[in-house]
């Protein structure tokens, strides 16, 4: 195994530089039908490294990422109403701060249904999407959203390019980290962008994820884990330059980047240099800041069956919200059934009366809830605690209560 980024060979027993190890688990997003509940899955290793070189922590490339998202993959942006309120907030902030109009063009990667883009549509600026899985760029076109059904690349720009022109803002949230060819996609920015183009990236910041102990945001299809650090070295590579940064709460806290061509003239804002401090304050530099986080995962994952099993002994009944990938790594790893859980309630009826991989817990509707009144809800997307509280505050009617298990076990 090389790195992603800088090639340097990561699987020499001597380095040391396992970051976690969570064992084999099918890829997150592989819902099962009832059908499948007879047949095998298949199940990877789930393995992460840290480049000594880059600092870049990585999992092994295990399949094509044909396979990761297949076509009926079930994710669709627009049911988190929270994910809607972020995504609305973030045009009105980058069309006002460009300056972007009639004349311009927008482009995002992995627009999946139009979530965002709806809302650059909305301002009579011109926008594609660029969207690999076919339901959710169907969903994105009935909204009038032009979309492209691929997967973004150098050998994609070029062709994006030549049809229609170089991009004023090239969006990407949380795509970045789902990239197998980490280069020919930074390289694929690169050549999409007119001179005085922006790219915004959005990806969760791994030093956020260090110090949440957020093990559950690792999965398979998610290849690489960026500190500010990281991502401006795999940029400045391809001759991007990152000249402002903000920290969102959004995925349990992620960065989003401002960058342009090297040499344009968008000048750098104190915050650049502020963050890139503030990660080597935290050790971020050195490799000793990867090791250890095995231990602190494994304290997660037990204190979650501990709390399980003495539900359970004391007759109380545990369900679990939201099938979310995060989910599923930590049930995976946890090896929770449906013994314990009997069942998650998820808004998406595209999820809807299917089961979680590897856990083959059902998935179900929330009317479930109040027919079944249990005495906990656990909430494993923790990213959306407070909406779901909110949401569900009707199960305090019969004494329910809502626990979360990341970073700590928390019941409330
Ligand atoms: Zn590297």
């Amino acid at each position: 195994m090389k790195c992603r980024h800088c090639a340097t060979p990561l699987d020499d027993a001597l380095l040391d530089n396992v970051f976690l190890d969570l064992g084999t688990a099918p890829p997150s997003n592989a819902f099962l039908t009832a059908n499948a509940l007879s047949a095998p899955e298949l199940y990877f290793p789930l393995k992460l490294r840290t480049c000594p070189r880059c600092l870049l922590v990585q999992v092994d490339e295990v399949q094509s990422h044909t396979a990761l998202f297949a076509p009926d993959y079930v994710y669709f942006s627009s049911y988190s109403r929270s994910w809607l309120a972020h995504a609305e907030l973030y045009v009105e902030k980058a069309t006002s701060r460009l300056g972007l109009n009639s004349g311009s063009l927008v482009v995002e990667i992995a627009s999946n249904d139009g979530y965002l883009l709806q809302y650059v549509a909305a301002r009579g600026i011109p926008c594609v999407g660029i969207e690999p899985t076919t339901g959710t760029a169907s969903a994105a076109r009935a909204k009038g959203i032009d979309t492209i059904v691929e997967f973004f690349g150098l050998d994609f720009a070029g062709r994006l390019v030549a049809q229609r022109r170089r991009a004023d803002l090239i969006v990407a949230n949380n795509v970045l980290a789902h990239v197998p060819n980490l280069n020919d996609f930074v390289a694929g920015l690169a050549c999409a962008l007119a001179p005085q183009g922006v790219v915004t990236v959005e990806v969760p910041h791994l030093q956020q994820l260090v110090e949440r102990c957020q093990f559950d945001t690792i999965y398979h299809e998610h290849f690489s884990y960026f500190s500010l650090h990281t991502i401006r070295t795999v940029f400045a590579a391809h001759g991007l330059h990152i000249w402002d940064v903000e920290t969102l709460p959004t995925h349990g806290g992620s960065l989003r980047i401002w960058a342009a061509h090297s040499g344009s003239d968008h000048s750098d804002t104190p915050a650049v240099a502020a963050a890139l401090a503030a990660e080597v304050a935290a050790g971020m530099l050195e490799m000793n800041y990867y090791r250890g986080f095995q231990a602190r995962a494994n304290a997660v994952k037990n204190e979650l069956l501990s709390f399980l099993l003495q539900q359970q002994r004391d007759g109380r009944k545990v369900v679990g919200y939201g099938a979310a990938a995060k989910g599923n790594t930590l049930l995976n790893y946890a090896g929770v059934r449906s013994d314990l859980l009997p069942y998650v309630v998820d808004a998406s009826p595209h999820k809807q009366g299917r089961y979680l991989p590897g856990s083959r817990i059902p998935v179900v509707a929330e009317e479930n809830l109040r027919a079944d009144q249990p005495d906990i809800v656990l909430i494993l997307p923790w990213n959306l605690c407070q909406e779901v509280t909110e949401q569900l505050t009707y199960i305090r009617e019969w004494g329910g209560r809502f626990a979360t298990a990341v970073p700590t076990m928390e019941v409330g």
